[in-house]
C-alpha cells in the first residue's frame, strides 16, 4: 500500500535538481548527510500539501486515508487512484473556513513543489504503480496567475517532456486567465472550479475577497465554451461546501441544477463543512456527513433518474432542508398517487419507488412480456422488497402489512 513515507523516498530518489524552494526556508540540503532530513522535510511537504486538498474533492466519498492519495472515475467508470496534492498552501485569499487563508491564526508553515520536481514526482509515483495519474490543486500564492503557470508547466513538463500518459485533473484557480484556462484543458483530461458557495451572497460570508461571478462562473463558462473545440474527456467538474454558511440544501440543489444545465458541469461533489481552529468560522457547527449523503443522493435522483427538479424538491422540509431519511421514500409519497401495480406501471413511475432503479425497472419491464411478475421475481433483479413492496400492488395484492407513507 502507498503510504507518505514511500512517497517521500520516491521524491527523495527521483533525482531532483532541485529539493524546491519552500516558500518558508526549510532546510532541504543535497548532500547524503541529510538525507534523513531531506526525507523528514519531503515527508512534511507532501503531508502539509496533500493534507491542503482535503477539501477539494474529486469523489464520493472522501475515499483515501493517505493524504496526497485519493480516487476518482474516468469517464468509462473506472475507478483509478491519483497522486493528489496543493502546488502550494500559501493562499493570498480570506476564506474563511480555510487554514490556509491569509490572516488565518493557525496557518500551516508554508511549502511549495517546483514544477520540475512535482512532475518527477508524479513521474515515479506513476511508474512504480502507486497510482495512475495526478489531481492538481493549489491555493493562490501572492498572485494566482503566477501559480496557475506554474501548474501548467507541472503539466507541461509531464505531457511533454516525460511523455506522460496518465491521468490529469486539473484545478483552475479563481480569476485564471482564458489563456490559462485553454493551456490547462488542452493538457489535462478534467478541470474543475470550486464553486465552494450556493450564490454570490453566501460567497459574500464565505469568501470574501473572490468574486461570484467573474472569479468562479465566468471561468466555468469559458470552460463551457473552450470544450466545444477543445478535447476534454473527463469535462468540468465543481464542488460546494455544505453549511459553510446557513444555506439550505434546497439552495445548493437549485445551484447545482444550474451548474448542470448552464455549465454543463460533468459532476458536482459536495463537502461538508468542518470549522478549523484559527479560521473565522472555528466556532460554527460541523455539519454532519449524512447532509453530505444525502445530498449526493438526489444529485443521483436528478443526474441518473432523470427526475425532475420540482419532484426532488418534495424532498425539502419548509426550511429547504433534507432529512436523514431516503429522500426517494419523500419523492415518491408527494408524486404517486397510491401504489402502483408491478404489471402494468410505466418505466418513469416504477423508477420513483424506493429500492427500484432504472436498471431493475428496465429488466420488470422486458420480463413483464413474457409473464407476471411477483415478489420472487423482484428478489431475484436485486430490488430490496421490505422498501418496494409498500409502494406496490403485486399479482392484485397489497402489503397490508406496512403502511406505504410511514416507512
Ligand atoms: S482560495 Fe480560499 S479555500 Fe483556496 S486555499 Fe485560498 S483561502 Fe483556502
Amino acid at each position: 500500500m502507498v503510504t507518505l513515507e514511500k512517497i517521500a523516498c520516491l521524491a527523495l530518489g527521483s533525482s531532483l535538481d532541485s529539493l524546491g524552494a519552500p516558500l518558508k526556508a526549510a532546510s532541504c540540503e543535497t548532500s547524503s548527510e541529510t538525507g534523513r532530513e531531506i526525507c523528514h522535510d519531503n515527508l512534511s511537504r507532501l503531508a502539509a500539501l496533500g493534507m491542503g486538498t482535503k477539501y477539494d474533492v474529486c469523489a464520493s466519498p472522501h475515499s483515501s486515508a493517505i493524504p496526497g492519495v485519493c480516487h476518482s472515475f474516468t469517464p468509462d467508470g473506472r475507478c483509478i487512484s491519483l497522486f493528489k496534492t496543493l502546488y502550494t498552501n500559501s493562499c493570498s485569499h480570506q476564506c474563511n473556513y480555510c487554514i490556509n487563508a491569509s490572516g488565518c491564526r493557525c496557518k500551516p508553515e508554508a511549502f511549495s513543489y517546483t514544477p520540475e520536481e512535482l512532475a518527477r514526482l508524479s513521474l515515479s509515483l506513476y511508474k512504480s504503480n502507486y497510482v495512475e495519474g495526478l489531481f492538481l490543486s493549489s491555493a493562490a500564492g501572492r498572485d494566482e496567475d503566477v501559480i496557475m503557470e506554474k501548474m501548467i508547466e507541472v503539466v507541461q513538463l509531464l505531457r511533454g517532456k516525460y511523455q506522460f500518459k496518465g491521468y490529469i485533473h486539473l484545478k483552475i484557480l479563481p480569476g485564471a486567465s482564458k489563456g490559462h484556462i485553454e493551456e490547462a484543458m488542452a493538457l489535462s483530461d478534467r478541470v474543475s472550479v470550486n464553486l465552494e458557495a450556493s450564490s454570490p451572497s453566501r460567497m459574500g460570508e464565505m469568501s470574501p475577497s473572490k468574486d461570484y461571478s467573474q472569479d468562479i462562473l465566468q471561468r466555468q463558462r469559458y470552460i463551457r465554451d473552450l470544450s466545444r473545440k477543445i478535447d476534454l474527456p473527463a469535462g468540468q467538474t465543481t464542488q460546494l461546501v455544505v453549511g459553510g454558511s446557513d444555506e439550505s440544501d434546497e439552495e445548493i440543489f437549485r445551484r447545482v441544477v444550474y451548474e448542470y444545465e448552464e455549465m454543463e458541469v460533468r459532476r458536482a461533489y459536495y463537502s461538508a463543512f468542518n470549522p478549523l481552529k484559527g479560521t473565522p468560522f472555528e466556532t460554527r457547527a460541523r455539519q454532519p456527513l449524512w447532509r453530505e449523503h444525502r445530498l449526493y443522493q438526489i444529485d443521483w435522483l436528478y443526474r441518473v433518474y432523470h427526475f425532475k427538479p420540482e419532484d426532488i424538491c418534495l424532498a425539502f422540509d419548509e426550511g429547504g432542508f433534507l432529512f436523514n431519511s431516503d429522500p426517494k421514500i419523500a419523492i415518491a409519497r408527494g408524486t404517486l398517487d397510491g401504489p402502483l401495480d408491478l404489471n402494468s406501471a410505466g418505466y418513469r413511475d416504477l423508477i420513483k419507488v424506493p429500492g427500484i432503479g432504472p436498471r431493475s425497472a428496465r429488466r420488470i419491464l422486458k420480463l413483464r412480456k413474457s409473464k407476471k411478475i411477483g415478489k420472487k421475481d423482484l428478489h431475484c433483479m436485486g430490488v430490496r422488497l421490505r422498501k418496494a413492496s409498500p409502494f406496490l400492488i403485486i399479482n392484485s395484492q397489497r402489503d397490508a402489512t406496512l403502511d406505504m407513507w410511514s416507512l
